[in-house]
């Protein structure tokens, strides 16, 4: 068995929300431990938006100019690598590696992300983030204008098709089975000339990530510049079950409006915790998590 370190707060994911958490405590003079695995969400989209001062850089860009400005913060320690269990101790936490190594804190924060489950049709998962896309305020105005897939059904369907209406008037709804829009639903689409395929998707025929054709399971086959991709996520750790962290019913880490799960101690930021899912709602939600346990731990020493 490796040595125990001790720090007085160790963040679990050290991507935009961590770091962003990491600055704040590292700001405060705090003794953190970032365990990060190094492999965000975002990490095959060519370029990120929609986030100030940063608007089409690379991802990897922005998460190399966050970690330089954190690790000027000489109390912020980082360990690569995935934090695998974690348990409660009298003083609480201790946090072991994949590989072993056994670190303990005052106070844990959360900021894994969330992991994406790629449908098993071919294609899917090479466009994913490049001509595949999740989300209108990141990729939608690159995409105005131009021929446009949305892979969904029932509310999820018609709220992607009411927003990206405002950036492309050529927009074709591919429910892959029995469409469930309710009859409203279906005249508004009409109404601003969205067609509606139901046809199960077998193959995205693409070149390097960008789709040319969808192919259809009865050989047919739509040309499209760009698909909204609605697809489910899990969490990537364990750690906040174990912990006895609640999850909504969508599935996120339930927290306070300060970042504070269910169980003492334990805090969460980012993807994991919000719906609304984007670098500057990381960097916010992991800037309040990382000012929250400061303030925890102020009014426990002060
Ligand atoms: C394809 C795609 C494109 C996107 N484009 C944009 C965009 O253009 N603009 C925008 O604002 N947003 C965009 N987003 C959303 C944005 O990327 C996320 O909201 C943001 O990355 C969330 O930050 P996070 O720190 O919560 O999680 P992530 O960035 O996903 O990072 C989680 C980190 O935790 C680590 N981790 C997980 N489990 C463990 C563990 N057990 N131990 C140690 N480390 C662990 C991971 O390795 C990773 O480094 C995009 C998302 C996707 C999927």
């Amino acid at each position: 068995m490796k040595d125990t370190k001790k720090f007085e707060v160790i963040i679990i994911g050290g991507s935009y929300a961590g770091l962003s958490a990491a600055m704040a405590l590292g700001r405060s003079l705090r003794k953190v431990l970032v365990i990060d695995g190094g492999l965000p969400c975002n990490i095959q989209t060519p370029h990120s938006h929609n986030f100030l001062t940063q608007d089409g850089k690379t991802p990897k860009e922005i998460s190399t100019i966050a970690k330089q400005q954190v690790e000027k913060y000489e109390t912020v320690q980082f360990y690569n690598g995935l934090a695998d269990t974690a348990t409660r101790t009298a003083n609480g936490f201790e946090i072991a590696t994949d590989t072993g190594d056994k670190f303990t804190s005052g106070k844990l924060i959360i900021a894994t992300g969330i992991k994406d489950i790629m449908p098993n049709i071919k294609g899917f998962a090479e466009c994913w983030g490049i001509s595949i896309i999740h989300c209108p305020y990141c990729h939608g105005y690159e995409y105005r204008k131009q021929n446009t897939a949305i892979v969904a059904n029932g509310a999820r369907v018609f709220h992607i098709a009411s927003l990206v209406n405002n950036l492309t008037e050529k927009i074709t709804v591919l429910t892959a089975g029995n469409t469930d829009l309710d009859q409203e639903q279906m005249e508004k689409l009409n109404k601003h000339h969205i067609k509606i395929i139901e046809k199960n998707i077998s193959e995205y025929e693409h070149n390097k990530g960008h789709i040319q054709n969808v192919v259809f399971d009865d050989g047919s086959k739509m040309s499209f510049d760009v698909a909204y991709a609605a697809i489910p996520f899990a969490q990537h750790s364990n750690i906040p079950l174990t912990l006895g962290c609640e999850l909504t019913e969508d599935g996120y880490i339930k927290i306070d409006a300060f970042q504070k799960t269910t169980i003492e101690g334990v805090y969460a930021c980012g993807d994991n915790s919000n719906m609304m899912r984007s670098v500057a709602n990381a960097v916010y939600s992991g800037n309040l998590a990382g000012a929250m346990v400061n303030s925890e731990l102020t009014k426990e020493q002060f």
